[in-house]
């Protein structure tokens, strides 16, 4: 042993004598931030065009071969089908994930009837959401297309949080939550960063709202590793995937398809929810499903 390697192990030990005195409380908030770095799973999960299969039974059961954790059925009628995706899912080690959207309307709609509209379709996903045992409800704020939209004003901003705390409110007591997804500024210009939605969140005062990140769309952010970092555990609730160049499976993009910052990201705030892909493909399903799902897995460990 040499003396700089001696002396080291000199100062670890003493350090630790010192620390052995402390109270837990003090050692631990000494301790490193990041405790939880490599101890979250991969929780995979497919939206219902992910898997081949000719009925959800069907795709299910390749879920199942996958590993696959979790299912994201559309919103509409989601009431209606319930009892059919229930009676699927049972027996299985397949959870709902998030519900894609689904509604009709839209929060910042200015005719009073869209908005109407919104409220009542929303909230009736929302309660079978709760009932499925779902993690949220996705929603954006506004796409681009739909007008007459409330414009883009501090005013917008404070009827925003005030419709979405009552919103999370009606979501906590049916069980589940709202997730708002930034998209990318061509299709939705109002809501298009992680941490912007993180803060309407935070602005809305209700454990009921919650936000995402869809690595699609997060061609608008600088840094995958800041965008979800800056949501945090407290308020990201969901994750898309997709190619990052034609919105294809993850790895049809080659070189483009690197989500290592961001997973490590998700691993250092213990990210405890679901992965979920929102993707089309040019190959066959057979092929590049089981393809992705080896790469995000294989990047997940690198992360
Ligand atoms: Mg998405």
């Amino acid at each position: 042993m040499d003396r700089r390697s001696f002396l080291g192990r000199t100062m670890a030990g003493a350090a630790a004598v010192a620390l052995s005195g402390l109270p837990l409380g003090a050692a631990v908030a000494c301790a490193p931030e990041k405790k939880t770095k490599g101890t979250a799973d991969l929780k995979l999960s497919f939206q219902e065009g992910i898997a081949p299969g000719n009925s959800l039974t069907e795709k299910l059961d390749y879920m199942e071969e996958l590993g696959i954790a979790g299912f994201e059925p559309g919103g509409v009628n989601l009431a209606g089908r319930a009892g059919e995706i229930q009676q699927a899912l049972k027996g299985r080690n397949i959870r709902i994930s998030a519900i894609c959207a689904g509604f009709g309307g839209f929060i910042l709609a200015e005719d009073p009837k869209v908005k109407a509209e919104f409220d009542s379709t929303m909230r009736d996903i929302v309660a079978a959401a709760g009932g499925l045992g779902s993690t949220g409800v996705i929603m954006v704020p506004a796409f681009n297309g739909q007008k007459p939209c409330r414009p883009h004003t501090m005013e917008t901003r404070e009827y925003l949080v005030e419709q979405l705390h009552e919103l999370g409110e009606y979501a906590l007591k049916c069980g589940t939550t709202v997730i708002l997804e930034p998209l990318n500024r061509g299709e939705a210009f109002y809501l298009r960063q992680v941490a912007d939605a993180a803060a309407i969140c935070r602005d809305s005062r209700s454990a009921g709202v919650k936000c995402m990140g869809d690595f699609w769309h997060m061609q608008e952010e600088t840094s995958d590793y800041a965008a979800f970092m800056a949501a945090g555990a407290e308020y990201l609730q969901h994750v898309h995937v997709a190619s990052r160049g034609h919105r294809l499976m993850p790895g049809e993009d080659g070189e483009l398809d690197n989500y290592i910052d961001g997973m490590r990201a998700l691993k250092e705030i213990g990210y405890d929810k679901y992965f979920s892909f929102e993707c089309g493909t040019k190959g066959d399903r057979n092929v590049t499903v089981p393809a992705a799902v080896a790469l995000l897995r294989e990047q997940w460990n690198k992360a």
